[in-house]
């Protein structure tokens, strides 16, 4: 089937926004200094139609560091770049049940990285990232989410020095992959670029479309762009549906039945293959670390548009 038509999942939308925008569970992250000053009233929805339409309510235009979103769009470019195999090989595609950050799953499996969107894979797979210096790796993460998003994302400089000044586990997870030969670049040029494109400025519209670009076998619905191929978008969205909402995965397919991100500024997206995404940004988090608002949002949405990928009707 395809979405509702555009007046019907308008007001999805809407309702979506605003069924859980009194909702104020969940606290906002700290570990990352600035991140603490977060309004936790924001609250945008928006939806992105593989067609193109754009249904966006609420705070959707607020920017916010995109944090481990990130780390599904630049494993979709690493994966354009080398090939399904290539990257299978070094770098997994299995949850680890550990914390995103986690130093013994790392530890447990001979320092090989369980998969991209824990801290050790995401390393891993920055270091991949084609350039002939750190600063071109970093200028083509930056142009190649821009592609996704489909407008030029910009760092935000406050986030990313309060994250650099901070982030000494980061750091030594990337010496940790070094010492097992897992990185064969600088490593702590690695994490510079990590710590950066997890500080580029998103906006729960971004998430929407980039989210639907993977939605739509690799083609920005908006601007008509290629910009990864279909099966990279297959790849990608079958990494996220095991492991994109942390240690909360299972639950969130078993609830929600969509492959989907989130990112510790509050940021989510979730994609519904062949159809368009989700995009939500509030910055509450449950333990877990995913936002409280973004994901009763996308359940709502999954179960009134009829996306869940396991409902047969
Ligand atoms: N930059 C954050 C870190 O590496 C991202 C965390 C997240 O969003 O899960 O700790």
């Amino acid at each position: 089937g395809s979405l509702p038509g555009w007046d019907r999942v308008e007001e999805h939308v809407r309702a979506a926004h605003e069924r859980y925008r009194g909702n104020d569970d969940g606290a906002v992250a700290d570990y990352i200094p600035v991140l603490a000053e977060a309004d936790r009233s924001l609250f945008g929805v928006c939806v992105a139609e593989s067609g193109g339409a754009v249904h966006a309510v609420g705070d959707a235009d607020v920017e916010f560091s995109v944090q481990s979103i990130s780390k599904a769009f630049v494993y979709a470019l690493v994966c354009e770049a080398y090939g399904h195999e290539d990257v299978l090989e070094r770098v997994g595609v299995d949850s680890t049940g550990l914390a995103f950050n986690s130093v013994m799953a790392v530890e447990l499996h001979d320092g090989h990285p369980r998969n991209p969107m824990v801290n050790a894979g995401a390393l891993a797979t920055t270091a991949l990232v084609p350039g002939a210096s750190f600063a071109e790796k970093w200028e083509n993460v930056r142009t190649g989410l821009s592609r996704f998003a489909g407008r030029s994302l910009e760092l935000d400089g406050v986030v990313y020095r309060s994250e650099s000044a901070t982030n000494m586990r980061n750091k030594a997870i990337a010496r940790l992959l070094e010492s097992y030969g897992r990185i064969e670049v600088d490593p702590l040029e690695v994490v510079d670029v990590y710590t950066k494109q997890c500080a580029l400025r998103v906006s729960a519209r971004d998430l929407a479309v980039m989210g639907a670009t993977l939605a739509d076998g690799g083609v920005n619905p908006v601007t008509g762009e290629r910009v990864v191929s279909a099966q990279v978008c297959r790849d990608t969205l079958a990494v996220l549906a095991s492991t994109g909402m942390y240690e909360r995965s299972g639950e969130w397919l078993f609830e929600i039945g969509l492959p989907a991100k989130s990112g510790v500024a509050g940021g989510i997206v979730a994609v519904a293959p062949g159809k368009g995404a989700i995009g939500t940004y509030s910055p509450p988090l449950d333990p877990a670390g995913n936002s409280v608002r973004g994901q009763r949002a996308t359940a709502y949405l999954s179960r009134t548009l009829g996306l869940n990928l396991f409902a047969s009707s």
